[in-house]
C-alpha cells in the first residue's frame, strides 16, 4: 500500500501486525510505529474543529464531488485508489492526500489505523459497498458515515420490499416463478452491477429461452412486473442535524442498449434479435412537474419515518428511490439506496433543487461535508456515524 500525499511525502507500509510507516520527505526519513488495533477514541471524536477530520472516501462512483465537497466546506479529504483507477483523482485536482492500493483485500487492519490515525470519516457509496462487501463494510473500525445496518435492509430483496410497503409506496408486482408470468417483466439477477444483465419478457417460454441461453448458471433472481412509464431517480437528503428531508436532484439514466434501440427501426430491431438491456452508462438531470413535487417529499419522509423503527439511527444522509412514473401519473418505487447515488454527478454544480435553497453551490457530496462539519460543531458526530 503506497500513501501519497500532495506532493509532499510518501508513505510505505511494511508488515502487518506492527506497521512501521515510512514517511519520505524531502529533509530524509521519519519512522513512526502503528499498532493495527487502533481503534476510534472517544476523545478524538469529541474534537469540535472540522480541521481535526478527515472526509475519505474510495476512487469511484461519486468520489470526485465528495472530495470537492470536503474543500468546498473546508475540510481535508483522502481518496483511497485502486492503482491503475488513480488518474482521475490527479488530473481533477480535489484530493489532498491519496492511499493506493492493489487490490480492494489490501483494505484491511493496516489501512483502516491509518485512517483512525488520520481522524478520517469514511463516506460510503455504491462501489464502497460492491467492493468491500457488506461483511468487511459491517466489521470497520473507522468512522463511518451512516448506518451500516440500514445497507442490509437495502441489499436484502425482501426486507427492501418490507420497508417500501411499510413506508405506503406503490410498488412493481413481483412474480414467484416464470410460470406465473401472465404480463411483460423485468428480470433481475441479485448483484447485477448497473443493471447489466437485466432482460425483459412477456412469458415463462420467453423467460426460459433467454436465461438457457444467456445465463443457464445464474439462479439468484427476481421477476418484476415492468412498468412503461418515464424513469425517475430521485436524490434525498435526510440530516438528523437539521431534522430536515430536503430533495437534492433527480436524474434519469442513460443506458446500454435500451437508449440506443429506439434509433433502429421496428423491423430491423426483429431481424436483428435484439433483447434490451440496462447496462448504465452515465447519467442524465432531471426536473419533473411542480405539482408532483408534494408526493415526492411525502414519499421521502415516509421512508426515513419507517427507517428509524427498523434499525438504529435509521436512514442518514443521502439516499435514492428509483421510480417509473406511468401515463396515470402513479409512482411505482422499484429500489431504494441507502446512499450516495451516482445520478448526483451531473449536480456538482448544484442543482435547480438545490440553487433554490442555498446560496452556494450545494452537491450531495458537498452537503454531506456541511453535516458531518455541522455535527462536529455541534458535538452531535454520534448521531451520524453508524
Ligand atoms: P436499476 O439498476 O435497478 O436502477 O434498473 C436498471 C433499469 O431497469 C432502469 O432503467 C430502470 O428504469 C429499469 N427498471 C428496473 N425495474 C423496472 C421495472 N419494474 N419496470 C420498468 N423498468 C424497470
Amino acid at each position: 500500500m503506497t500513501i501519497v500525499g500532495a506532493g509532499l511525502f510518501l508513505l510505505a507500509f511494511h508488515g502487518a501486525e506492527n506497521l512501521r510507516i515510512r514517511l519520505c520527505r524531502p529533509a530524509g526519513f521519519v519512522r513512526l510505529s502503528v499498532n493495527t488495533m487502533t481503534t476510534v477514541s472517544t476523545a478524538a471524536t469529541a474534537s469540535r474543529k472540522p480541521k481535526d477530520f478527515v472526509i475519505a472516501t474510495m476512487g469511484s462512483h461519486s468520489a470526485l464531488q465528495i472530495l470537492k465537497g470536503a474543500r468546498d466546506e473546508g475540510m481535508r479529504n483522502l481518496v483511497i485508489c485502486k492503482r491503475g483507477c488513480e488518474q482521475p483523482y490527479r488530473s481533477f485536482p480535489v484530493a489532498d492526500d491519496m492511499i493506493l492500493v492493489d487490490d480492494w483485500k489490501e483494505w484491511d487492519g493496516g489501512l483502516e489505523d491509518e485512517l483512525i490515525r488520520r481522524n478520517a470519516i469514511v463516506i460510503p457509496h455504491g462501489s464502497f459497498v460492491s467492493y468491500l462487501g457488506p461483511e468487511r463494510v459491517k466489521n470497520m473500525r473507522a468512522m463511518y458515515y451512516g448506518t451500516k445496518e440500514i445497507l442490509e435492509w437495502e441489499s436484502n430483496r425482501d426486507m427492501e420490499r418490507e420497508w417500501l410497503l411499510k413506508s405506503g409506496l406503490l410498488l412493481p408486482r413481483v412474480f414467484d416463478k416464470p410460470e406465473d408470468i401472465d404480463r411483460p417483466v423485468i428480470i433481475k439477477f441479485h448483484g447485477a452491477g448497473g443493471g447489466f444483465g437485466y432482460f425483459v419478457v412477456k412469458s415463462a417460454e420467453q423467460f426460459y429461452e433467454v436465461k438457457n441461453r444467456k445465463y443457464p448458471d445464474e439462479n439468484d433472481f427476481v421477476i418484476q412486473e415492468y412498468i412503461v412509464g418515464a424513469p425517475l431517480y430521485i436524490h434525498y437528503f435526510h440530516s438528523p442535524i437539521t431534522g430536515e428531508l430536503e430533495i437534492m436532484s433527480m436524474d434519469k439514466r442513460y443506458e446500454s442498449n435500451a437508449d440506443s434501440i429506439g434509433r433502429i427501426r421496428a423491423e430491423d430491431q426483429l431481424a436483428a434479435n435484439i433483447h434490451t438491456s440496462y447496462t448504465i452508462v452515465g447519467n442524465i438531470p432531471i426536473v419533473i412537474r411542480e405539482s408532483l413535487l408534494p408526493q415526492l417529499f411525502t414519499m421521502g419522509e415516509k421512508v426515513v419515518e419507517v427507517s428509524k423503527t427498523l434499525c438504529g439511527n435509521g436512514l442518514v444522509g443521502p439516499f435514492c428511490l428509483e421510480a417509473i412514473i406511468t401515463r396515470k401519473l402513479e409512482i411505482y418505487v422499484f429500489e431504494i439506496s441507502a446512499r450516495i447515488v451516482a445520478g448526483t454527478n451531473p449536480f456538482i454544480n448544484g442543482s435547480p433543487y438545490t440553487d433554490l435553497k442555498y446560496d452556494v453551490p450545494m452537491s450531495t457530496g458537498r452537503r454531506l461535508a456541511r453535516d458531518i462539519k455541522d455535527a462536529i460543531v455541534a458535538g452531535r458526530l454520534s448521531e451520524i456515524l453508524g
